[in-house]
């Protein structure tokens, strides 16, 4: 199929425009192509967007929290095509990809209930008969930009709030895994929810989505994806002072104590490192054992990561493939590297190309032992299914070697001791903390990281607030 673009309530059809084809990546067979949208269409979705913000602001907050839990209820409806929809284009096992439409409904319907939680202030003035007033007002137009490894999820967590607060939105759906977001737009367009509220385009991010950046009608930029991605948006949004929210990459320590429940914490190790193949901004992606539980951790880890089974994701395996070709690519030869500059491969897995594996992007789980944490592979991502693991002495040298990262935005540590637990709290640099369990946040939360991490936050109320610009009034009632 040839996806068109949703602007202003319509499907566009974007045949006179290049085209990019989208593969499934467990046996690369073609689901469609999609536009290379330019800045010409980029231009007519911000004119969209712009000429509906204003009635759509005008509408009381609840009624807007009513279209969205309209849609909610169409996403619950259709779970099992959305799910499988997801699984064709992004390689999640099928449970998985169930979870994630589950998700989506919980970040529309949660920013449904933000809709009676929009307050001002008013603030005692220095002069007499004069009062100070704050109050919120939407941004404008908010552009969305999501990452491939949760497409859909990603898309509700961003649009939620932002049509709560009265903004109108445009997704640029990543060219990977774009249908699940033009599968969206269909239930919005269902929904009722008014033309031009909600666009979806589809292209390149140095392309569509620079333009979408650099755009003088855009206001905010919710951007999930990568640092470098992150750091080239911060550059382009600089001309205009654009406003950010950045959700980028990360690289979690996994700490576990000698009075951690090892049996836990490896079963929690085993769902933040290999699930979505690795494919999550929390994964652990550094493990480090204190040196007192570390044989039994590794042997018991690495029983679990052997039996991870790696296959159609459909047919509900523990593990799907990489998203892609290149991503595949760039993980294999991030483990050859680190097994070359001295990491002991515990137990070697990566590229699959056997039988049943002729096609598509798969890896299966890598452990390794590792003595340097700077070495690239305790210092750089991977997004896929391997496990560095490294000894310490002590919790001072644990969360030293913690903190040793560019990256801030999450960090797991396991002790049934609640003096270290506070230790750990007051001197992990990370904007998210996993104390005693697996990941996993929740819609009420604040989902945010710190230096390389990101700027700014998602969910909750605190997500919510940055959906808004503040104007302040000085008003005097003496005259
Ligand atoms: P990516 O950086 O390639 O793309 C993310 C989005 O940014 C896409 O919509 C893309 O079109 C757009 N984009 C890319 N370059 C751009 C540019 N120059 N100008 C404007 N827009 C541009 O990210 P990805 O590879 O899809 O996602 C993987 C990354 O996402 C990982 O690093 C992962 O850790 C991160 N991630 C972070 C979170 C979080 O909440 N912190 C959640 C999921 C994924």
């Amino acid at each position: 199929m040839d996806y068109a673009i949703f602007v202003n309530g319509d499907w566009h059809d974007m045949s006179a425009r290049d085209r990019i084809a989208v593969t499934n990546p467990a046996d690369e067979s073609h689901l469609g192509t999609i536009a290379d949208c330019t800045a010409d269409d980029v231009d007519m979705a911000v004119q969209a967007a712009a000429a509906a913000q204003p009635a759509w602001a005008a509408l009381p907050a609840i009624a807007r929290a009513d279209a969205l839990r309209k849609l909610a209820a169409l996403v619950t409806e259709r779970t099992d095509h959305l799910a499988r929809t997801l699984v064709r284009e992004q390689g999640k096992p099928l449970d998985q990809a169930i979870g994630e439409v589950g998700a989506t409904v919980n970040f529309l319907t949660h920013a449904a209930e933000n809709a009676r939680r929009i307050t001002g202030e008013i603030i005692a003035s220095d002069n007499p008969q004069e009062e100070i007033l704050i109050r919120r007002q939407p941004r404008g137009v908010v552009v969305g930009l999501t990452a491939w490894n949760y497409p859909l999820a990603l898309a509700a967590r961003k649009m939620g709030p932002a049509l709560v607060a009265g903004n109108t939105f445009i997704l640029l759906s990543h060219e990977i895994t774009p249908i699940s977001g033009l599968e969206l737009a269909r239930l919005v367009k269902e929904a009722g929810i008014p033309a031009g509220v909600f666009n979806v385009l589809t292209g390149r991010g140095p392309v569509a989505g620079a333009a979408l950046v650099s755009h003088p009608q855009t206001d905010m930029i919710s951007m999930t994806g990568s640092s470098r991605a992150g750091v080239e948006i911060y550059r382009t949004a600089a001309d205009r002072l654009k406003f950010l929210s950045l959700e980028l990459g990360g690289k979690a320590p996994f700490i576990v104590m000698d009075d951690g429940d090892v049996d836990k914490a490896v079963a929690a190790a085993t769902v933040a490192r290999y699930t979505n193949c690795g494919q999550i901004c929390t994964c652990a992606e550094r493990i480090y054992l204190h040196r007192a539980i570390a044989d039994e951790f590794t042997e018991k880890f690495l029983a679990a990561s052997r039996k991870i089974q790696v296959g159609d994701p459909m047919a509900n395996s523990d593990m799907g493939p990489k998203v892609s070709g290149p991503e595949a690519q760039k993980v294999e030869s991030m483990i050859a590297a680190a097994i070359k500059d001295g990491a002991e491969p515990l137990l070697r897995g990566g590229a699959l190309t056997g039988e049943g594996f002729e096609k598509g992007h798969w890896l299966s789980p890598t452990v390794l032992e590792v003595t340097d944490n700077m070495a690239p592979i305790m210092q750089q991502e991977v997004f896929g299914p391997v496990a560095p693991l490294m000894r310490f002495d002590d919790l001072e040298s644990a969360l030293t070697l913690a903190n040793q990262s560019d990256f801030g935005l999450s960090a797991y540590i396991w002790t049934a001791d609640m003096r270290r637990i506070q230790v750990a709290r007051h001197q992990l640099q990370f904007g998210e903390l996993y104390i005693n369990r697996a990941n996993g946040e929740q819609v009420q939360g604040y989902h945010t990281g710190w230096g390389m991490s990101g700027t700014g936050g998602e969910d909750g109320i605190h997500g919510f607030e940055a959906y808004f610009k503040k104007q302040t009034t000085y008003l005097d009632w003496s005259a």
